[in-house]
């Protein structure tokens, strides 16, 4: 019978269904890091517990290191203490830890791919939303909580519902300036931050196939922001060609043998989906957040919105995020003034990222008003940067240049908006909040659209900027 990948994957590593209707799923990969994880080893002391798999559990540090000065001990002692923790558990329960001395510390979600560890067919784990990323390689990747992150650590299994798939095919080709986050961002606004409920998204499509393993990493990163726990791509000729030679992946006299078997996951001609959406590629423009979730978003010419021509539905949201916001309904998106541009984060911090960022910026001068910082997604990220002399243009131009971390994603150190401060953000959330300040305000755009809002200070359209510059 013709399976999606979903289906295969999920077959392969149930392990039983449980009285309520979930299924116990082995776990093959278990990525933990500084934050979510100390409460759940202190749960595994208490009962005297040992971590059933250390051999697939690997460890970094990335939500709270500081960027700036990455010296021992860290000024803020929340960071030091929770670092020290997580040295001191991976030590105790023999975990592999990807620290700072490392050479290949990262964000999780960047470092797992870039070191091989995750693969076709796997289920991984990570106790961050944003897991969704590794299903860019055709795995079941997806993020988990702390008391979860304890079940897997002494188990390596976890009770998980069942999900539909929903096929999402992406046609045609993307317009000039147009990227994978434009495209993600597009999808979210036409389904919705809860569309994706009770769903995994299969992504495919002559504009999907195209893209590189980074490309389809930041599409599959965000399908938890559209409520899709789960987003994957089928693995293909570019999924082989990322793994080869890897460090952790499968070595040379194993590695095709593995291809073999990564091909045969691939969803069959004929598997059956709940539900099918298809976007044309070149209706996608480069696109911009105006609100206050990931779904409120615009094409870079497009408006923001007026909440009495919206539908009944979504008005009183979309006067919660106009007031928040500060704009005036019905205000171009376009020449928007911004205080900070962040670069970084798991959705666009990897070294194409910065290349086409670079792209933008070399050569012209970061706005006077405007705070913009580089933060490469991994150690080795920012080393291919700075061996291809991407920081020096950064830095030429006006960016501060950084340690690898999460940085300005989610603000658990100094990198914060103060007050109402507007930033344009590579991340991936938007929400009040999210970047430090209570009041500061986030525009979620390509890492592209960023660059070239740090030059002139306000939203660009990057279209017109390259005909410009
Ligand atoms: S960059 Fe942001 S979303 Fe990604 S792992 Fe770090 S905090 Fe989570």
């Amino acid at each position: 019978m013709a399976r999606t990948l979903f289906e295969k994957v999920w077959d392969a590593h149930a392990v039983r269904r449980l009285p309520n209707g979930q299924t116990q799923l082995y776990v093959g990969l278990h990525l933990i890091h500084e934050v979510t994880s100390p409460q759940a080893f202190d749960e595994l002391k208490l009962r005297g517990w040992r971590v059933a798999a250390p051999d697939r559990t690997f460890a970094t540090v990335d939500h709270i290191v500081p960027t700036r000065s990455q010296a021992r001990p860290f000024a803020d002692l929340m960071a030091e203490t929770m670092t020290a923790a997580l040295e001191r558990n991976c030590r105790e329960y023999g975990i592999p830890l990807f620290d700072l001395a490392s050479g290949a510390q990262g964000i999780v979600h960047v470092i797992g791919p870039e070191l091989g560890l995750t693969q076709p067919g796997m289920t991984i784990c990570c106790g961050d939303s944003h897991t969704s990323t590794h299903g860019a390689f055709g795995a079941i990747a997806f993020g988990i909580g702390t008391s979860q992150v304890r079940d897997v650590l002494a188990s390596q299994t976890l009770a998980v519902s069942p999900l539909k798939v929903r096929r999402i095919d992406v046609t045609g080709a993307l317009g000039h300036g147009v990227y994978a986050k434009d495209v993600i961002l597009s999808i979210i606004g036409r389904l919705g931050v809860n569309g994706g409920t009770g769903y995994a998204y299969e992504y495919g499509g002559d504009a999907i196939d195209r893209m590189s393993m980074d490309e389809r990493m930041t599409i599959c990163n965000m399908s938890i922001e559209g409520g899709a726990r789960i987003g994957y791509v089928n693995p293909d000729e570019t999924t082989v060609a990322y793994l080869r030679g890897r460090r952790f992946a499968p070595a040379a006299e194993t590695f095709d043998r593995a291809v073999a078997w990564w091909r045969s996951l691939a969803s069959d001609p004929g598997a059956a989906y709940g539900d099918r959406v298809t976007l044309r590629g070149e209706d996608i423009e480069p696109t911009v957040t105006w609100g206050i979730t990931p779904g409120q978003s615009i094409g870079v010419s497009g408006r923001i919105p007026v909440p009495a021509e919206t539908e009944a539905a979504q008005r009183s949201g979309v006067e919660e995020a106009v007031s928040f916001m500060g704009w005036s309904a019905g205000q171009p998106i376009a020449g928007t003034p911004i205080n900070v541009a962040f670069l970084g984060s798991c959705t666009n911090g990897r070294l194409s990222d910065l290349r086409e960022a670079a792209r933008i910026v070399r050569g012209h001068k970061v706005a006077a008003q405007v705070r913009a910082i580089v933060v490469p997604g991994s150690q080795a990220v920012g080393v291919a940067a700075e061996r291809e002399g991407l920081d020096e243009i950064f830095r030429e131009a006006g960016f501060d240049w950084r340690g690898a971390g999460c940085s300005m994603c989610l603000a658990m150190n100094p990198d914060r908006l103060d007050g109402r401060e507007i930033c344009a953000s590579s991340s991936n959330r938007n929400f009040k909040g999210r970047q430090g300040s209570p009041t500061g305000r986030t525009l979620l755009m390509s890492p592209a659209m960023v660059a070239a809002a740090a030059i002139t200070g306000v939203v660009t359209d990057v279209r017109a900027w390259e005909t410009r510059a």
